[in-house]
């Protein structure tokens, strides 16, 4: 793909780039595709890096009733590029310039509406959410474009930086379960999530215990997350005999994050909190299953149930941070590289288990 670009960042971009399109669950097609036009206050960005992630997996195998509308949809949402292309809007210039490198959340607060003048703005009533990250191009809304995209450290490789969007939803949940230092906190669950939980709830000065099912999560989360204990979710299926065996007199954990999304993992999170403490059902678990808890427990035990949903831009900001200055090492969290055109492939690895996350890149 050849372009070119003048000073004044308007020159369009056209012609066509190869980009992902889901039609629908299990097809999604690569394919050759207008580049997007961009309007005022947006930006084109080349992607340099997107990353795979768990959501996308799920979208591609069911389909998402808030992530992909309008069919063909674009897809992927974990990205740093390199501006190509900035309009200014009537009022301003554009923020960026051609060249810049950067990183764009997947949506941008409207700052307008109920939910975000209470402050809530990962709740926002017209989250957009932003696909069309497994593509050689991605237009940038002008509203995430203004609150919502960044400048890279000069050091900062792509693929670290696309992490900035997987750690803001983890740095969100963190405050959510309002960590102090010193707290027991267990993870339960070590994908991709899990694990920069564990890393970010460290950095908190909790004291960690990560538990999964598997070895090769589990010693990662050590190596990685730094986790100070680690349990074999396989060997401790009663919660009493976990809490005897992790924590101090039996009592449980000061919080507990549920980070693998199932029925049964959060009553069982529910089991292993200590009286008074914060269980956070961060794991979004299947459209329409419901969970059973001890109303007696929960009462008398004094258990504070939260939950948390995306990322705000101050936390997707603290996350770029990190990972700028190097607090958050995710490198180990990255499988392997490969090129953007086997998307589908580096899925299905996600999938099977055969790789944590894979950086995708445009040749
Ligand atoms: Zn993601
Ligand atoms: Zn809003």
């Amino acid at each position: 793909m050849s372009h070119s670009t003048t000073p004044e960042n308007t020159h369009a971009l056209t012609g066509t780039m190869k980009a992902a399109l889901f039609y629908q669950p299990n097809d999604v097609r690569y394919e050759e595709t207008p580049i997007p036009a961009i309007g005022p206050g947006e930006l084109l960005i080349r992607v340099e890096s997107a990353l795979t992630c768990g959501t996308d997996v799920k979208c591609y195998r069911r389909g998402h009733p808030v992530l992909l509308k309008n069919f063909p949809s674009p897809f992927g949402h974990e990205f740093s590029g390199t501006v190509v292309q900035a309009q200014p809007t009537e009022a301003e210039p554009p923020r960026f310039q051609v060249g810049d490198r950067v990183v764009s959340a997947n949506s941008a607060p409207c700052y307008q509406c109920f939910y975000c003048h209470k402050g809530q703005t990962n709740l926002c009533e017209r989250l957009d959410l932003l696909n069309g990250a497994y593509a050689e191009y991605i237009r940038v809304p002008a509203q995430i474009a203004r609150h919502n995209t960044y400048r890279l450290p000069d050091h900062l490789p792509f693929e670290i930086a696309a992490f900035s969007e997987p750690l803001a939803v983890c740095l969100h949940g963190l405050a959510q379960s309002r960590i102090e230092a010193g707290d027991h906190v267990a993870v339960m669950g070590l994908g991709p999530i899990g694990q920069l939980m564990v890393r970010a709830a460290k950095l908190k000065r909790a004291k960690v215990t990560a538990m999964a099912r598997t070895p090769n999560k589990l010693a990662l989360a050590q190596q990685f997350g730094q986790a100070d204990q680690i349990v074999n979710l396989l060997e401790y299926e009663n919660p009493e005999a976990l809490r005897a065996a992790f924590t101090e007199q039996g009592r449980g954990f000061d919080v507990v994050i549920e980070a693998i999304g199932k029925p049964e993992t959060w009553e069982k999170a529910v089991a292993l909190v200590r009286k008074g403490g914060t269980v956070n059902l961060f794991g979004g678990c299947p459209g329409g299953s419901s969970v059973t808890f001890d109303t007696r427990r929960l009462h008398y035990d004094e258990i504070t149930l939260v939950s948390s949903f995306h990322h705000t831009p101050r936390h997707f900001q603290a996350a770029l941070e990190l990972l700028g200055s190097g607090q958050v090492d995710p490198r180990p969290l990255i499988s392997k590289t490969a090129s953007m055109a086997d998307f589908e492939s580096a899925l299905q690895q996600v999938e099977a288990g055969q790789a944590i996350k894979i950086a995708l890149k445009n040749q």
